[in-house]
């Protein structure tokens, strides 16, 4: 069974009838080979499916209507073995709405010299056939991946891989529900946005909920499944055993249990995929949730603080996308900088973050909580763990959205910080703090990210394309120069692309 279970992934191959059916007979073969090589190969997480050979514009029609179709399908992968006049693929291509790649390959790798004669010519003709389709994808101003080289090598093998995860996240963001418990923070800018055109782009739906209603599902929660959710913290954590010969500290446990437990029945019963909540409404609450929200971040949920719902959002499709790696995700948010030898930047935030990210086994502790709310609050406490990652913020610039990502080094901190009561990562961001930060606010970029060592930065661009929006990338090569001309470019490119598209849909 693959990482994704029953998603597939289609692998449709392009002809024409003009060969015979001796040549179609053998492409029809060689498809499904490829589709079970990369079923069967360990670098690929989903299932890919061969389907019929398409040798005319109903068929290729037919067969992208029975993709929109089907909920187990979630991307294509497009490859002409032979030539495929690319006038068949308009009609299919344009009523075409899951995403696709175009794999540029061959079945075999090598040619037979000694052997090689006009029939091994035409039954291998992707090195041009594959360019005729793509001429069309292009013509049709379609956002898609191309991967070359040879199916069966590593190398292409992770690239499809990357984009099939890619193509899991686009069909978690189209399915996705976030729970908003309360509003966002009051005047707080970026956090906001417009849920309307985050839905018609991303597809995923927001939901704001009263605090009462919440309240009403954790205070359903019995003392019986506290104390079994009690035992559950023991296992995994490093419990402070102070906290247990403390009544009041106890108390505040218990209290994260049942606030974990409820939302977790809220969200389950609500099928949300990720949630926010914001310090500023928590009336029928305990109090902000600490070590409740860590934990439902763990088991997949998206989490934003605040109410930032695309935040929320971004972590949970990371989370998809990371599937079966080993790097985590979680809600994150610059909160300090150290200026040294190498500028870093410590990140954390009052509570909220995944322990996904951590090094090692965290530790469970209560301590006072003095920010907006003043209360005890049981939390995780840990380091992330040292390694390449992304920060990644979605942002709303009023007539669009703006992806920005930038890729950064986690580094394990010079020594321990001791008094500090809440889960942290220190990193040095890609070229430098210098030029990422002054590239990150040129762009808009927000306080909060989605940070994560599962994904990739062109994992993200590809996820962008399939929205069909903006994405920056801050990394090795960026400068602060070049970084605002591209600003100014792309700010006129999607003008241009919405503004052309909205007169042609009239
Ligand atoms: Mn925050």
């Amino acid at each position: 069974m693959k990482i994704y279970g029953d998603k597939e992934v289609w692998l449709v191959t392009g002809s024409q009838h003009l060969y015979g059916p001796g040549v179609l007979k053998q492409v029809a073969e060689n498809s499904q080979k490829i589709a079970a090589g990369l079923t069967e190969s360990a670098n690929i997480s989903i299932k890919v499916v061969a389907q019929e050979t398409v040798k005319s514009p109903s068929e290729i029609l037919a067969v992208a209507q029975a993709a929109n179709s089907n909920p187990n399908c979630v991307g294509l992968i497009l490859w002409m073995h032979t030539f495929s006049p690319a006038k068949m693929w308009i009609a299919g291509l344009s009523a075409l709405s899951k995403p696709y790649m175009h794999l540029h390959t061959q079945f075999n790798a090598e040619l037979p010299f000694a052997d090689i004669n006009m029939h091994f010519m035409n039954l291998n003709q992707s090195a041009h056939g594959d360019r005729e389709f793509g001429h069309v994808s292009t013509r049709l101003r379609q956002e898609r991946k191309v991967v070359v080289g040879h199916w069966a090598t590593e190398s292409v093998q992770k690239q499809i891989d990357s984009w099939c995860r890619v193509a899991m996240g686009w069909h978690a963001s189209q399915n996705l529900k976030v729970a908003r418990f309360g509003d966002n923070m009051r005047q707080v800018a970026v956090t906001d946005g417009d849920k309307v055109s985050a839905q018609i782009k991303f597809g995923y739906e927001v939901h704001a909920y009263g605090l009462g209603d919440l309240q009403k599902v954790v205070d359903a929660v019995t003392d019986a499944e506290v104390a079994a959710q009690i035992e559950t913290y023991k296992k995994e954590y490093d419990v402070n055993p102070a906290i247990f010969d403390d009544e009041h500290q106890f108390q505040m446990l218990k209290n994260e249990a049942r606030l974990e437990l409820g939302m977790l029945k809220f969200l389950t019963e609500g099928e949300f995929g990720a949630f926010t909540n914001c310090f500023e409404n928590l009336t029928g609450l305990t109090n902000l949730p600490g070590l409740a929200t860590q934990r439902l971040m763990q088991q997949g949920f998206g989490y934003g603080g605040e109410g930032d719902w695309k935040t929320a959002a971004m972590v949970h499709i990371c989370k998809v996308i990371a599937k079966g790696r080993e790097g985590g995700s979680s809600f994150m948010e610059d909160y300090t900088y150290h200026f040294g030898a190498v500028d870093q930047v410590l990140g954390a935030h009052m509570l909220e973050v995944c322990p996904s990210i951590s090094a090692a086994k965290p530790k469970l502790e209560v301590h006072l909580h003095t920010i907006g709310c003043r209360n005890d609050i049981a939390r995780l406490i840990f380091t992330g763990k040292a390694g390449p990652a992304l920060c990644i913020s979605l942002i709303d610039i009023g007539t669009r959205f703006r992806v920005i990502i930038n890729e950064v080094d986690t580094v394990n901190p010079p020594q321990e910080l001791p008094k500090l009561p809440v889960a942290k990562a220190l990193w040095e961001p890609r070229p430098n703090l210098e030029v990422s930060a002054a590239a990150w606010i040129q762009a808009g970029g927000a306080h909060h990210s989605a940070y994560t060592q599962g994904v990739t930065a062109d994992e993200i661009v590809d996820y962008a394309e399939m929205a069909g929006v903006e994405a920056l990338v801050i990394g090795a090569d960026t400068t602060v120069r070049n970084f605002k001309t591209e600003l100014r470019h792309n700010a006129a490119y999607y003008h241009l692309k919405d503004g052309v598209y909205a007169l042609i849909s009239l």
